[in-house]
């Protein structure tokens, strides 16, 4: 569109400036970013038609190949993250996987770090040797395991994840964009654009799954890849044929929780902070996984590189399987539900859920004790949530 503005990317101001001014190309004199729910877009003249059906990443021509709401969200999240362009998706998966299937073909080779959320594992480990992609795991926390088991001239992907699940792994982010050769892709959901800027530290592409802290309500399934032009352009050529394209309506979502993504994040970091120093002195708690706690073994890496530390805490209670499982049962403002990032405090037992079908073993090998609990710290009163968690704790006899 020729008499778009450009992008609000003004550098004198800070992301949390930024994160309610940016995306607003596509809404005219509108205040609130404008939903485009066209699927298609009406081109005047055969002219008009050809360019746009041979132009990269038009703004708007059929919404799967450029809509303007997708290209608002996509402009704000490139600018948070202080990419040249970015590429919103479905979902986080399919921000994944348009990254993975879209980079890589028969015959090459991916270095992955162990420590991943369980979507993003599956897909290393089922589909890429089926399309003949070889992947290897590394510790993630590990600095120089990335660099050991890149393949010169065969490995062509880089994966890493941080904080990662479940337990909170850190990688160091100036290792990992310190490797030569192979692009170099950051799964950045956990932290958010605003505690850490993985680009700035070499990485070539940083993945959210938006449909978490960014956009933040629990209301949109959305990802997003960010890094340069020209591998946004090979990501596009491919999301084009891959589909998993965003709905204008999630890409408002993702616009609408940018702007209180900062104070919402400052907010549940601190909740985060103050309940994760409650808990680890709690007796029915064997051990407290957190970032910003002293005692998390990459305490150091995670002052260096990340600004807040998160809004996820992984508890592993005293009284095992049985104490997790009336745990999540128990609580009552708490809800148990798979998800992170939102206005709602959500607990998750792995154990007894999503990884009901491993041995003790493979869940160790995933982090997971039988005891283990994941707390996703919402928006609700600290000292609200502090007293819910306490009670639960008391009612599962942890
Ligand atoms: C949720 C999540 C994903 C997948 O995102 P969806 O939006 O659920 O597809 C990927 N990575 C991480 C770290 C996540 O938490």
């Amino acid at each position: 569109m020729a008499d778009r503005p450009p992008p609000d990317d003004d550098r004198r101001w800070h992301p949390e400036t930024r994160a309610i001014r940016a995306g607003r190309g596509g809404s005219a004199t509108a205040l609130a970013p404008v939903l485009w729910a066209s699927s298609t877009f009406i081109t005047p003249t055969v002219d008009d038609a050809r360019e746009m059906a041979t132009s990269m990443a038009p703004e708007r021509f059929y919404s799967r190949y450029g809509n303007p709401t997708i290209r608002d969200f996509e402009t704000a999240i490139a600018d948070l993250e202080g990419a040249e362009d970015a590429r919103a998706y479905g979902s986080g998966m399919g921000a994944v996987s348009g990254v993975v299937l879209g980079l890589c073909s028969a015959g090459d080779h991916i270095v992955a770090q162990r420590q991943l959320y369980a979507g993003t594992q599956l897909l290393l480990q089922t589909a890429c040797p089926r399309f003949g992609i070889d992947v290897t795991f590394v510790d993630g926390t590990d600095p120089g395991a990335f660099a050991a088991a890149v393949r010169p001239g065969r490995t062509v992907l880089v994966w890493a994840e941080t904080p990662a699940n479940p337990r909170l792994d850190l990688v160091d982010l100036d290792a990992v964009g310190a490797i030569a050769g192979p692009m170099t892709v950051v799964d950045s959901t956990f932290a958010t654009p605003l505690a850490q800027r993985p680009l700035d530290h070499g990485v070539d592409l940083v993945v959210h799954s938006a449909t978490k802290g960014i956009a933040g309500h629990n209301d949109a399934t959305l990802g997003v890849v960010a890094g340069s032009s020209e591998l946004c352009q090979w990501l596009w050529s491919f999301a084009v044929l891959h589909g998993a394209i965003a709905s204008p309506f999630d890409a408002l979502n993702g616009l609408r929780g940018l702007r209180t993504l900062p104070v919402r994040f400052a907010r549940q970091c601190a909740t985060a902070q103050a309940l994760a120093e409650a808990l680890e002195g709690h007796p029915g708690v064997d051990g407290v996984r957190y970032p910003g706690l002293a005692s998390h073994p990459q305490h150091d890496l995670a002052k260096r590189q990340m600004e807040g530390a998160g809004t996820i805490l992984t508890v592993d209670l005293a009284g095992g399987f049985d104490a997790g499982r009336r745990f999540v049962e128990s609580v009552e403002l708490a809800q148990m539900a798979p998800s992170l990032g939102g206005p709602e405090t959500l607990v998750t037992h792995p154990a007894s859920t999503t990884h009901v079908n491993l041995t003790l073993e493979e869940l160790e090998a995933n982090g997971i004790g039988p005891g283990t609990v994941r707390i996703s710290v919402g928006l609700e009163h600290p000292e609200d949530i502090r007293a819910d968690l306490e009670a639960a704790l008391a009612r599962a006899g942890a």
